[in-house]
């Protein structure tokens, strides 16, 4: 089953991931908030992520990883 892994300590929270994913994989956590105060993105269905990599290509910070 396809993965991601998102590195929390260096995502800002900007949403592009969220709106990239056609599976709704991640959204952006409202209570989970990283060093830098970001709320940071976070996986809330990871059963339906098919690999695409959209996130992983979105994310101005590179801060996803895709594993398939
Ligand atoms: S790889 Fe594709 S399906 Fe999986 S979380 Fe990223 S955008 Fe969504
Ligand atoms: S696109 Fe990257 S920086 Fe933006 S919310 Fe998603 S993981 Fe965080």
């Amino acid at each position: 089953m396809a993965s991601i892994t998102i590195d929390e300590a260096i995502c800002k929270g900007c949403g592009l991931c969220v709106n990239a994913c056609p599976k709704r994989v991640i959204a952006l956590s409202e209570h989970r908030m990283n060093s830098k105060g970001y709320f940071v993105a976070e996986k809330v269905n990871p059963q339906n992520c098919i690999g695409c990599a959209f996130c992983a290509i979105m994310c101005p910070d590179c801060a996803i990883t895709v594993e398939k």
